[in-house]
């Protein structure tokens, strides 16, 4: 039998076990593909949900589902917006339905427990929706032993960890960090060979007014798409953030899964 963590790695019969044997918890990461720059791939969200997912399934004896690649649709203001090439974004109707409906298969199939590991600030209430309504139409179907646990990585930071890893940098603020050192650092420290450090952007920090207009204004944000810089990310302070948000989110899962 497959021990890999991954369900797209696994047969049907492996799955079928793990769920009925083991009740494993099976994780759903959700990204998005957006630009991050010149310096990052389009993927870089989704990436890191899957990433993320699969330490944690590591540390858990769960399994990663396969990642819901597409998010929800780009902001200026938060994600750099939807005017760059290859920000490909769904409706936010359609991102709902099409992960209650992953959500609802897993179930189907024997599926308990449920995390949902985002990585896409704009998902963010959507999921709550699509958990909600995917919890409530199991209900109807009679199956009401199911609990979707929902996080997004980004808040398993500690303040503490945090300023560690900024040591002798400005943090410019969550809304800001799109492409910047954050992510930069955790995708050097993930999946260095996806980044390319001679095309960091150093540009000064957009000035947004407290409102949006559509459609968007491409001159609001910076060339690169980036809303603050990663230039000074660097492999340590990805390790640092990432290894407190795993742990973070394996302590999380052990919390609202206990496993007898
Ligand atoms: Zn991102």
């Amino acid at each position: 039998m497959s021990r890999s963590v991954m369900m797209s790695e696994l047969s049907w019969d492996d799955y079928r076990r793990r769920l009925a044997d083991e009740d494993a918890i099976v994780l759903v990461p959700v990204g998005a593909i957006e630009q991050h720059g010149y310096h990052l791939p389009l993927g870089t969200d989704w990436l890191i949900a899957t990433y993320m997912a699969r330490r944690a399934a590591e540390a858990v004896g769960g399994i990663v589902a396969s990642p819901i690649t597409y998010g929800s649709r780009s902001q200026i203001r938060t994600g750099g917006g939807p005017h760059q090439c290859g920000t490909t974004s769904l409706d936010s109707q359609t991102f709902i339905v099409l992960v209650k409906d992953v959500l609802k298969e897993l179930a189907r199939h024997g599926a308990r427990k449920i995390a949902v590991i985002d990585a896409h600030f704009e998902n963010r209430f959507l999921l709550d929706e699509s958990c909600f309504q995917a919890t409530r139409e199991l209900q109807y179907l009679n199956i009401d032993d199911v609990k979707i646990f929902k996080m997004q990585y980004a808040e398993a930071l500690s303040q503490e960890t945090r300023e560690k890893a900024y040591e002798g940098l400005v943090f410019p603020g969550r809304d800001f960090e799109h492409g910047g050192i954050f992510e930069t650092a955790i995708m050097i420290y993930a999946h260095p060979d996806l980044v390319d450090l001679s095309k960091v952007p150093d540009e000064d920090l957009p000035k947004f007014p407290p409102y949006d207009v559509f459609p968007v204004n491409p001159d609001w944000v910076p060339k690169s798409g980036n809303l603050s810089s990663g230039k000074h990310a660097t492999e340590k302070r990805g390790e640092l953030m990432v290894e407190e948000i795993v742990d973070v989110i394996v302590k999380s899962l052990q919390t609202e899964f206990r496993q007898d």
